[in-house]
């Protein structure tokens, strides 16, 4: 879009989001008129203090709008007025500050940085004498700064056009200033007073300073080396960088905006020289107007475009630059204040610049990490949410806060749209593989991602909440992207998160392939979205660019445990959390005149433990697809491709060591992962996919019916309670326990579990005087437990080991005693039925060997017969009776239920020796009596 020259004030709709950003929310409405097939739109707009819901509109957007200016009327503000001032003003001021600038009393009064440049420049000998370079004037002073921005508030992105301004104001000030236009700097006509130059502090210190020096080669990237600026004392900083670029002096520099803190708090900024026009162009003057196409624009420039430098300062910069922190501040007239940029320190820049960099640092693994394509829950989410990344990703490039549009559907129930669903595919088609229709009611990505090869008969989901998000540039409020997923979550959060996700992808494509044509609109996931893009200056950055990633080289002499498979078998499925700690190191293998030297590595990234959800994208896949083929305890070892340089000098240690091991041949990737646990949230969703309600609560709800008819037991104790689904339900309902027990060996499913019972406590119509949290392995018998009631033990035994399973059967049986025990495990034979959805599935169709189980964390599943031998045994050696039930499916017909459920009860009552023995350790505790709970 052509920079505007005339100011654009804010829409409505976009004071209401400055004020209160995501604060805000609009509902569109359709509301419905008989008497004409069209429906029309109403919009409700939520603000924190109030709402307003507007007349009725045929388009949503009209809607949305009236929405806005009724709220605007309501808080009294006028989106016409324009206070800010006028064209003529901002020249006029801007003469004025220019004139003041060169005042005796702007020089000797006050701590204006400015004041310590005019200072530095009158220490000159010559005709720089007193010559302020005009990047100095434009870049430091406040007045200047937003009176450019009133003339063109494109000067953000354009340093040179900021000049330009400051010499065309101080053009007018004939008789005070001199200006040449080929040292673009200003100088006062008549010289200071003697005295105050004679009163200036000549003695600063001398100071080294650490800086970057990115050299534009003739071909190919640009090459980046550490440089020490030598300031010595009386010298003007400007000059020295002017000298280290081969210039003149500082006058000669563009300086960009600043861009980044270091660590000590000092502002970055690159440092280059003015573009030369082309020879061949001799016509325009360096000044002048610029030529509104961009691309046409660059050309006009003799030095090549710095990709490197453009992409660390989010300006374009040609030629040769140099990085560097250091500048004159408010505390001090002479002080250079200053800090060092390393070469690490300025990869680490350029990686923060991009959505992916952003992701892997919050991740502190520049290396392992990639930002994710999708977005499944929060709860399987790592780093921060895609909205907060977006949001810090629009501040680096100046672009304003995203706006996001949430709007929401006439609601047709799921169940509606998956019969529907289910007869079109019948009538279609009779492929027996469609029995589970069910697998493709999930709203989320990655549902839909495995099916990308049916893409095309995907039923969308057609209710719900649907988000849009649009990113405006900040000063010119012009449209950047306009993003619209026509996917439908069921949560209004997720809706937003993939929204901002979707747009931080797109972003990170130019980061990463800059081959690509940023006009052409690209689409991620086929038919999926709307874009729109407007190309952005600044947003062309190249770094980091990985190289495209290729499969990773097995090295088989070092893989320790990994079966060699000539074929990739993925058998942690997507959707699992998975566990592991890993290193990566360079590695060279340096190879002399035919003979292999010893091999030569440097660590460059590790971590202890990092989780990850499988599917989403969120490890290289290089990791995922190693680590996804391993089994828990395993370690593997295996080589990939070196990475964009950049990237490794950002992680490494000891840039220089590493750096020159990147210099020599065969440089590879050498990575050590170990996994060390797989979460698999897929059975929970698989279940609550399949089952509605979700086999879990069904599971609940079974034991809930018989704790009530067994009308007399006081006491329960559910061994494994997990994060305590049971216990929950038994807060809500009326039973006649007064005592329930929750025991399990995880601290983190007990924290869980304590969390929610200390929120349900007084909510619930219970006549409970007694809840305890233990922890301990329910192998072992605890005597504050003997002669419980009821005992509970849901899918809990397929967690240890068979023979583990029997020994805690005898152990209730024999030691704990209860009335009533109910027990639940998956029914292995279900699991042809589950394994046929995609959910399991890699998409590698020819996969022959998938997970087994429906969890990755179970030892063991049993079929009928399986669970019936264990039970039935157990009854009859402990007098207890058994009779088999379960959840989910019939237990009539082959394969039976999902979750098969075995009741045990008490024949008779045996008085057994009492052993005492406490092993259990009370985590948390409430007894109504006194109120009180301890921890
Ligand atoms: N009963 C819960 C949780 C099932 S998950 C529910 O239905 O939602 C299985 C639980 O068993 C996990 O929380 C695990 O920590 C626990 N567990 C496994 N082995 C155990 C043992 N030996 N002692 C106590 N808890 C155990
Ligand atoms: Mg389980």
């Amino acid at each position: 879009m052509a920079g505007g020259e005339k100011k654009q004030s804010l829409s409505p709709k976009e004071i209401i989001h400055h004020k209160f950003g995501v604060k805000a929310s609009y509902r569109i409405e359709q509301v419905h008129v008989s008497s004409r097939s069209s429906c029309l739109y109403r919009c409700h707009l939520q603000l924190p203090e109030f709402s307003v819901v507007s007349n009725v509109f045929k388009r949503k957007k009209d809607a949305e709008l009236s929405a806005a200016e009724l709220a605007l009327e309501k808080l009294g503000i006028h989106p016409q007025d324009d206070d800010d001032i006028t064209v003529e003003q901002a020249w006029d001021d801007m003469v004025e500050r220019i004139k003041y600038i060169f005042s005796d009393e702007f020089l000797s009064s006050g701590h204006h940085p400015l004041g310590s440049h005019l200072r530095a420049t009158l220490l000159r000998d010559g005709e720089r004498h007193g010559s302020v370079p005009l990047s100095i004037i434009a870049a430091f002073d406040a007045k200047i700064n937003s009176g450019c921005k009133v003339i063109n508030p494109s000067v953000d992105q354009d340093p040179i056009l900021a000049m330009s301004y400051v010499m065309k104001a101080a053009a007018k000030l004939t008789d005070y200033i001199v200006v040449s236009p080929h040292v673009a700097s200003l100088r006062r006509k008549n010289p200071y007073p003697p005295a105050i130059v004679e009163a200036l502090d000549t003695h600063g210190e001398s100071i080294k300073v650490e800086a970057v020096y990115i050299q534009c080669a003739t071909s190919g990237e640009e090459v980046v080396d550490p440089i020490t600026l030598d300031i010595s004392s009386g010298r003007y900083y400007l000059d020295i960088i002017a000298e280290k670029l081969g210039l003149k002096d500082g006058s000669q520099l563009i300086i960009s905006r600043t861009f980044d803190k270091t660590a000590a708090g000092y502002e970055c900024r690159v440092y280059s020289a003015i573009p030369k026009l082309n020879p061949s162009d001799k016509s325009s003057k360096a000044y002048g107007k610029r030529p509104v196409d961009e691309e046409e624009q660059s050309s006009h420039f003799k030095n090549p475009w710095n990709a490197k430098a453009s992409s660390a300062c989010g300006q374009d910069i040609h030629g040769d630059a140099i990085v560097a922190a250091l500048g004159y501040s408010w505390r001090s007239h002479h002080l250079v204040e200053h800090d060092d940029v390393t070469l690490k320190s300025f990869y680490r820049i350029c990686c923060g610049m991009s959505p992916n960099g952003i992701y892997k640092f919050s991740r502190q693994a520049l290396i392992a990490a990639t930002l994710p394509f999708s977005f499944t829950s929060k709860s399987n989410w790592r780093g921060p949410l895609p909205r907060e990344m977006l949001s810090i990703f629009c501040r680096q490039q100046q672009l304003a806060e995203p706006v996001f549009t949430i709007s929401t559907s006439p609601v047709k129930p799921l169940s509606e749209t998956l019969r529907s669903f289910k007869k079109l595919k019948d009538s279609e088609s009779n492929d027996s593989n469609n029995q589970c229709v069910n697998e493709y009611a999930g709203s989320d990505d990655s549902f839909n991602h495995y099916n990308s090869k049916d893409e095309e008969e995907l039923p969308v989901l057609e209710s719900g909440y649907r988000c849009g998000v649009k990113i405006l540039s900040k000063s010119l409020q012009d449209l950047v992207l306009d993003c619209s997923p026509r996917n439908f979550y069921e949560k209004e959060s997720h809706a937003i998160q993939n929204a901002a996700l979707k747009a931080l992808t797109w972003f990170g494509s130019l980061f990463d392939d800059l081959d690509a044509d940023p006009e052409q609109p690209r689409c991620y996931t086929k038919g999926e979205l709307n874009w729109m893009f407007t190309r952005n200056v600044m947003i062309k950055g190249k770094f980091p660019s990985s190289k495209r990633y290729e499969e990773p080289a097995y090295d088989e002499s070092k893989t320790m445990d990994m079966d060699r498979k000539p074929k990739r078998v993925q058998t942690i499925p997507n959707g699992s959390l998975v566990s592991i700690s890993y290193s990566v190191s360079v590695e060279v293998e340096a190879d002399f005149w035919g003979r292999t030297c010893k091999c030569l590595r440097e660590l460059i990234e590790s971590n202890e433990e990092i989780e990850f959800e499988v599917g989403v994208g969120s490890m290289n896949p290089h990791l995922e697809s190693v680590v996804t083929q391993m089994s828990v305890g395993q370690y593997a070892c295996f080589i990939t491709n070196m990475p964009a340089e950049g990237l490794v000098l950002a992680d490494a240690n000891d840039t220089a060591r590493t750096r020159s091991l990147l210099s020599k041949l065969a440089a590879g990737l050498e990575y050590n992962v170990h996994l060390l646990g797989v979460k698999g949230p897929t059975e929970k969703r698989v279940e609550s996919v399949f089952f509605k309600p979700p086999l879990s609560k069904q599971r609940v709800e079974y034991a809930v019916k018989l704790i009530k008819e067994s009308s007399a037991a006081s006491t329960l104790v559910d061994f494994g309670c997990g994060s305590g689904s049971l216990l929950e339900s038994l807060l809500e309902v009326p039973t006649s326990l007064q005592t329930i027990v929750g025991v399990d060996i995880s601290e983190k499913a007990l924290a869980r579990a304590a969390k929610m019972v200390d929120s349900k406590l007084n909510k619930g119509a219970c006549n409970l005087k007694t809840i305890r949290l233990y922890d301990g392995s329910i192998l072992e018998f605890d005597s504050r437990l003997h002669g419980i009631d009821i005992a509970t033990c849901l899918e809990v035994i397929e967690h240890m080991e068979e023979d583990e399973a029997f020994q805690f059967g005898k152990t209730v049986l024999t030691l704990f005693r209860p009335k009533l025990l109910i027990v639940s495990t998956p029914n292995y034979e279900y699991n042809k039925i589950l394994h046929k959805s995609s959910l399991y599935h890699s998409k590698d169709k020819s996969m022959s060997q998938r997970s087994k189980f429906r969890n990755h964390e179970h030892k063991f599943e049993w079929t009928r017969a399986q669970f019936n031998h264990w039970a039935s045994k157990l009854a009859k050696s402990h007098n207890y009776s058994v009779e088999f039930s379960g959840v989910g499916g019939s237990g009539k017909v082959d394969p039976g239920f999902a979750s098969q459920i075995a009741v045990f009860k008490r024949k008779s009552f045996t008085e057994v020796k009492k052993v005492s023995t406490q092993p259990y350790k009370v985590i948390w505790e409430w007894t109504r009596a006194q109120g009180d709970k301890k921890n």
